[in-house]
C-alpha cells in the first residue's frame, strides 16, 4: 500500500526481543537494563496475525531483529509458519551471528532467504572491546555456516568508530567482498541509546568511502538490486566480487523513498524509527480485534506514516527514547 506520501510500504522489520548475549558499546549497557517482561512480549502466533495482515495490505519482505533475533527460542519455526504466508517474498534476519553456526542451516531450510550479519572487527581483542563478550571465533564459524548453507543474500553491518576499528575499514571490505558475492555496509553510528554516553564517535560516510577509494581506487555505484531494498547505496572496487554500501542515517536522504514499518517486541507499530507514532498493536490483538479490523488499523496507521525522521530538526523532542535494541536497528 501507499502512504500520504506516496510511498510504497512493502517491509516490516520485527523485533522479536529485547535480550541480545553481546553488549557492544554503542547499542547496551553493560547493566541497569530494564528487560520487558515476558509475558508483553508478543506471541509467535501474534507476529503471525500481523504480518498476515501487512501481507494482505503489499508487504512482501519481513525482517526479524532485535536485541538478538537468534536468542528467541523456536525461531526457526517462527521462519517456517512466516514462509507460508502469501505474498511475502523474503525472509531476513539482522544477527550478531554468534548463534548462527547452529541454527543457519534450519533456518535456510525454514525459509530464510538473506542474513545481515552485524561485525565491526576482523581482531579478537577489538571484538572483545566492542562487544565485552570474547567470542569472536563463534561469528566466524556463524559466517562459514552461512556460506555452507547455501544462503545467497549475505550482507554485514559494520558501525565505524573513531580510534577503534578506524584502522581496520578496507581490510574488513577486502576481507568480506574480494573474493565472495557479498555485501559490507557501513551504518553511521547514530545518536540513540548509549552511543553518545559511551563517548564514542562515529566517522562520516564520505571519510569512510574516501579511506576506501584511497586504498582500491575509484569505487564504481551499483544500480539498486532488483526485490525490497534498504537505504543502502552500493559501490564495487575493481576486480571485486562483492559489493561495499554506505547507510547515511544522519542525513534525511533516504526518509522520501522510506518503504517500511517496525514492529517492536512488545507489539508496537512504529511508523518511523525515530518518532513516537504508531500503533498499539498487542492491546489490540489482546482486546480481540478480528482481522478486517485488524487489517483496517494497520492500513490507516501506515497512512499516516511520518515524512521524515528528527536527528537533525527542531522537532527532535519528538523523538523516540528507546535504544536500537529496543526497537531493532
Ligand atoms: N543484534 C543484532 C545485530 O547486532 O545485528 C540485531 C539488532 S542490532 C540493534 C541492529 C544493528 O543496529 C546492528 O548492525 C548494530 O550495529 C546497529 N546499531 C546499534 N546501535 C547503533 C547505533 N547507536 N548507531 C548505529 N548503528 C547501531
Ligand atoms: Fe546486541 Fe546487536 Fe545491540 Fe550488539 S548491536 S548489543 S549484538 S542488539
Amino acid at each position: 500500500m501507499y502512504d500520504q506520501y506516496k510511498r510504497k510500504i512493502e517491509y516490516v522489520r520485527i523485533s522479536l526481543t529485547d535480550r541480545c548475549n553481546l553488549r557492544c558499546r554503542y547499542c547496551m549497557p553493560e547493566e541497569g537494563i530494564e528487560k520487558m517482561r515476558h509475558e508483553d512480549i508478543l506471541t509467535f502466533d501474534e507476529i503471525i496475525r500481523i504480518v498476515r495482515g501487512l501481507a494482505a495490505l503489499g508487504v512482501r519482505k519481513v525482517r526479524l531483529t532485535g536485541g538478538e533475533p537468534l536468542v528467541r527460542r523456536n525461531i526457526v519455526e517462527l521462519v517456517r509458519e512466516i514462509h507460508k504466508i502469501e505474498g511475502i517474498r523474503q525472509i531476513a534476519l539482522t544477527t550478531n551471528g554468534v548463534l548462527l553456526a547452529d541454527l543457519a542451516d534450519e533456518l535456510v531450510k525454514a525459509g530464510l532467504t538473506g542474513v545481515n550479519i552485524s561485525i565491526d572487527t576482523l581482531k579478537a581483542a577489538t571484538f572483545a572491546d566492542i562487544t565485552r563478550r570474547p567470542v569472536f571465533a563463534r561469528v566466524e564459524a556463524g559466517i562459514e555456516a552461512v556460506h555452507e548453507a547455501g544462503l545467497r543474500d549475505v550482507k554485514f553491518n559494520c558501525v565505524p568508530i573513531q580510534g577503534v576499528n578506524e584502522a581496520e575499514l578496507p581490510a574488513l571490505v577486502e576481507h568480506f567482498t574480494h573474493l565472495r558475492p557479498w555485501k559490507f555496509r557501513f551504518i553511521e553510528l547514530m545518536p540513540i541509546g548509549c552511543a553518545y554516553e559511551a563517548g564514542l564517535k562515529g566517522i562520516p560516510m564520505a571519510e569512510v568511502r574516501q579511506t576506501l577509494e584511497n586504498a582500491f581506487g575509484r569505487l564504481r555505484p551499483v544500480p539498486a538490486a532488483s526485490g525490497v531494498c534498504g537505504p543502502a547505496a552500493y559501490y564495487q572496487a575493481a576486480g571485486f566480487r562483492g559489493q561495499v554500501g554506505f547507510i547515511d542515517a544522519m542525513e534525511h536522504k533516504f526518509c522520501s523513498s522510506c518503504n517500511r514499518v517496525r514492529l517492536t517486541a512488545e507489539g508496537f507499530l512504529k511508523l518511523c524509527l525515530n518518532a513516537k507514532t504508531g500503533l498499539d498493536l498487542r492491546s489490540l490483538l489482546r482486546s480481540g480485534i478480528s482481522d478486517e479490523n485488524l487489517r483496517l488499523a494497520l492500513q490507516q496507521a501506515i497512512y499516516h506514516k511520518p515524512e521524515e525522521h528528527f536527528f537533525k530538526t527542531a522537532a527532535y523532542q519528538e523523538k523516540d527514547s528507546r535504544a536500537m535494541y529496543q526497537v531493532g536497528g
